[in-house]
């Protein structure tokens, strides 16, 4: 564990980053770049204290004629915190009208636009719940999931043409438009589905599983029935696990479904059968999960945190009707985010770093942090 005063990063804009990650590629392209990657943009500036030894020292391979200016960023100004909360935001339907469970097209975009604005950047639950966080320095990561499995997520329509085409108005289509036009916004999001046509349409099922899959996303289990776990005994829970793993592994045999959305945020009234939920076996079928997730209602701990539990997931709804998010939805807690009465998590943009200012570093556990290094800094008064 090292203690750092001052860590100071040269980053490059981002306008500028495009432009260079553009030439980069044109490079890679023609052969001409080496190993070149995103770290080629980031240098240390070197003063003793500093982000040193496992940092990059390399220089940045702008072209020459490329008008680069680059900007300091302090991290005393930046206050990485990877102590601090993430929010893990639930959506259901998308569509018209507005909903208790409904979100519409347009109010996805506008979440979309809110959070990016406001310097949140989306991370896989996988990502979370394992402390892998890459999310570029100053960003705070937010975890999207779309519990079950409706066609309005993922819907495949006919054009003119009469060829199949995404519903423009599906949340994967929303998704991807949105990473498209802001690229440093990654496609990152888990769908949580039951046994039962994910996303309607059964022709297109295999297509849709495969394509979510290839996209980087990710697949959840939300219980082969949508069972109210608070009822169930041991084999009910196992059985209704094991039916998500053996309908995805009928399509994707190489995938691993391994986290799980609690169908009304329910659980076994007796405690010890919890451990079916995180583990088990059914007809010959065996499931771990790393991660389950409730349904409220609150921004999560760090995944370094001593009391972060990845069994026992907050979620956030993400919908603006006091009538139903009751003070605790999404809006609010950027509200709280915004004015400092909660703290967020804020990326020191190394993976391999867990960086807090030194008065956070009771909060976190040594096993959390694992084998990724501790740094710690006074805040500057
Ligand atoms: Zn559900």
């Amino acid at each position: 564990m090292t203690k750092q005063h001052r860590f100071k990063q040269t980053l490059v804009p981002p306008v500028l980053f495009v432009f260079l990650l553009l030439n980069v590629i044109l490079l890679m392209g023609y052969g001409l770049a080496g190993c070149t990657n995103g770290s080629n943009f980031i240098q240390s500036t070197g003063q003793s204290g500093e982000l040193s030894g496992d940092q990059s020292e390399e220089q940045g391979m702008a072209p020459s004629e490329s008008p680069v200016v680059e900007t300091e960023i302090d991290f005393t100004k930046i206050k990485p915190n990877e102590a601090g909360r993430i929010m893990v935001l639930m959506y259901h339907g998308i569509s018209e009208p507005e909903a208790e469970w409904v979100r519409t097209p347009d109010n996805l975009r506008k979440d979309l636009q809110v959070l990016y604005d406001q310097g949140y950047r989306p991370i896989s639950l996988k990502d979370y719940v394992s402390g892998n966080i890459t999310t570029e320095a100053g960003y705070t990561p937010v975890v999207l999931t779309f519990d079950d499995g409706l066609q309005n997520n993922f819907e495949l329509i006919k054009n003119a043409q009469g060829e199949w085409e995404l519903n423009p108005n599906c949340a994967v289509a929303i998704l991807e438009e949105f990473h498209r036009e802001h690229p440093d916004f990654p496609l990152e999001a888990t769908f949580f589905i039951n046994n039962n046509t994910p996303f309607g349409q059964p022709e297109h099922v295999a297509y849709k599983l495969q394509y979510i899959v290839d996209k980087g996303m990710d697949l959840g289990n939300h219980t082969n029935t949508h069972v109210n776990f608070s009822t169930a005994d041991a084999s009910r829970i196992q059985k209704e696990i094991v039916g998500v793993v053996k309908m995805v592994g009928e399509y994707l045999p190489d995938y691993e479904i391994n986290t799980l959305a609690l169908p009304f945020g329910s659980r076994p009234k007796d405690k010890e059968l919890y451990t079916y939920l995180e583990q088990g076996s059914y007809e010959g079928t065996s499931y771990k999960n790393i991660a389950i997730l409730n349904v409220g209602w609150d921004p999560d701990k760090s995944p370094y945190h001593q009391d972060f539990n990845p069994f026992a997931i907050h979620r956030i709804r993400a919908s603006e009707i006091q009538k139903y998010v009751q003070h605790v939805g999404m809006y609010d807690w950027l509200e709280k985010f915004d004015k400092g009465s909660l703290t967020r998590f804020v990326s020191d943009g190394d993976a391999d770093t867990v960086t807090v200012p030194e008065d956070y570093k009771e909060q976190l556990a040594e096993q959390k942090i694992g084998k990724r290094t501790l740094k710690t800094y006074e805040l500057e008064e």
